[in-house]
């Protein structure tokens, strides 16, 4: 496969852009190749700059569950863009665009719209914060919540692949309130909330785990988040970012019948557009300003080019619930073949699966915590990730994420992946 012209941009890139890329993970640098430069989307495939066309399993990184630019979606956009891009002033979108997102999700009175993932989780914290007065937070070892100061503590997600799941140029003071447990270990909660008795503000988890690979909650494990959080008086944050709308249309809260004081939600509410939200009871949101004091604002919030892309989205996946059970359907076709694969090769690897959410550990499972994935062979990973995309498929450029299957992709992506899998887990592992 020619990368001749994908090289260059990517030369050119370096000179103007820190690593070439506007987000690390883009850069391929874990399997140790050069990015490749995308010019366009299709379905369930992209197609590069040197003309390589690809089956696409970061879709994004989640938010393009139908599919790179569908039809449907794409209906009336021009007119839309004519109309105007921004007014940094309310429209009738934005209201329609929460009522849709409030109707979808048990814990959602009122919903407040950001620009990104990482606002969302930053704003809720906040919220949290001035909710309960209280300064400490509980996240997870592995989970990533974006790239707000006191979350990137033993993150997950790019932070974890670039072995720098703690970052430099985080104040100590910042993070001195971030307690860390371990992933679907309760008692380690229980433990942080007897050793911080009436400190702690909020605990924030990935209801499943999607920044160190696919991780599912063990059975209970959210029942009981819930109902540490209420005995303590401290605020439970869903974020959603990723499961939001991609596990079923009443995301993982709906699904696991477990409802969050707040939920964060971004990727596929904006179809493919910059976007975030942050939402919950009308209790704990009426304190947002301007109803309340808690300060939070944005320009480009609830962006109208956003709003709109993304209650298309939202309308398309409430109206065909058949998307949700199509993408299982092919996620349990990808994980049979991939296990049905690594029982003939006799392989030290494993398959993880939330309905639609798969990964690929190079290393022997049960993978439930950070601890446990961190053991993959990562280099392993690095030569079947090229294997891949020398056959003509993009899965996540990194071991510590899962891949993104959409509404577009076919059986027959599914088997060629299969097939591809194969010949590169066999050369992987020679
Ligand atoms: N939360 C989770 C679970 C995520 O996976 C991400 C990004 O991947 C974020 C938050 C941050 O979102 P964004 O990249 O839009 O800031």
């Amino acid at each position: 496969m020619e990368h001749g012209r994908s090289k260059k941009i990517y030369e050119e890139a370096k000179k103007y852009i820190p690593g070439g890329v506007n987000s690390p993970v883009r850069a391929f640098k874990s399997v140790g190749l050069d990015p490749v430069f995308i010019e366009s989307g299709k379905g369930s495939r992209v197609l590069d700059a040197d003309g390589n066309s690809y089956i696409d399993f970061v879709c994004s990184w989640g938010p393009l569950i139908l599919g790179h630019s569908p039809e449907y979606i794409y209906d009336g956009i021009e007119e839309i863009i004519r109309k105007g891009t921004s007014f940094g002033l309310p429209t009738e979108t934005e209201v329609k665009m929460a009522r849709l997102i409030c109707e979808a999700l048990p814990g959602m009175d009122m919903v407040r719209m950001v620009n990104s993932g990482t606002e969302a989780t930053m704003s809720a914290l906040r919220l949290a914060r001035a909710y309960t007065g209280r300064d400490k937070i509980i996240k997870f070892e592995g989970c990533y919540h974006g790239h707000c100061d006191s979350l990137l503590v033993k993150a997950g997600s790019g932070a974890l692949t670039l072995g720098v799941p703690t970052t430099p140029g985080v104040p100590q003071d910042v993070i001195k309130d971030t307690i860390v447990c371990r992933y679907n270990d309760t008692s380690s909660v229980e433990a942080a909330f007897s050793e911080n008795a009436g400190g702690i503000a909020a605990v924030i988890v990935e209801p499943v785990a999607g920044n160190m690979g696919v991780v599912p909650p063990r059975e209970g494990f959210l029942e009981s988040l819930r109902e540490i959080t209420k005995r303590h008086g401290a605020i439970l944050i869903f974020d959603e970012v990723i499961t939001g709308f991609r596990l079923s249309y009443g995301s993982a809260q709906g699904l696991f019948k477990v409802e969050p004081d707040i939920t964060c939600l971004g990727k596929i509410i904006g179809g493919g557009l910059p976007v975030g939200a942050y939402g919950g009871k009308r209790e704990i949101m009426s304190m947002v300003s301007p109803l309340g004091s808690v300060y939070q604002a944005g320009t480009l919030s609830g962006n109208p080019l956003a709003m709109h892309m993304g209650m298309k989205t939202l309308e398309y996946l409430r109206d065909n619930p058949q998307v949700y059970g199509s993408i299982e359907d092919n996620a349990v076709r990808l994980e049979a073949g991939l296990n049905a694969i690594i029982d003939e090769l006799s392989i030290d690897a494993c398959v993880t699966r939330a309905k639609g959410m798969v990964c690929l550990f190079l290393g022997k499972g049960p993978m439930e915590s950070h601890d446990d994935v961190i053991r993959c062979d990562t280099a392993r990973y690095a030569s079947y990730f090229r294997e891949m995309l020398e056959r003509g498929v993009i899965i996540p450029p990194a071991q510590f994420e899962g891949w993104f299957l959409s509404y577009a992709h076919t059986r027959e992506d599914i088997e060629y992946a299969i097939k591809a899998s194969r010949e590169s887990l066999e050369i992987a592992f020679a």
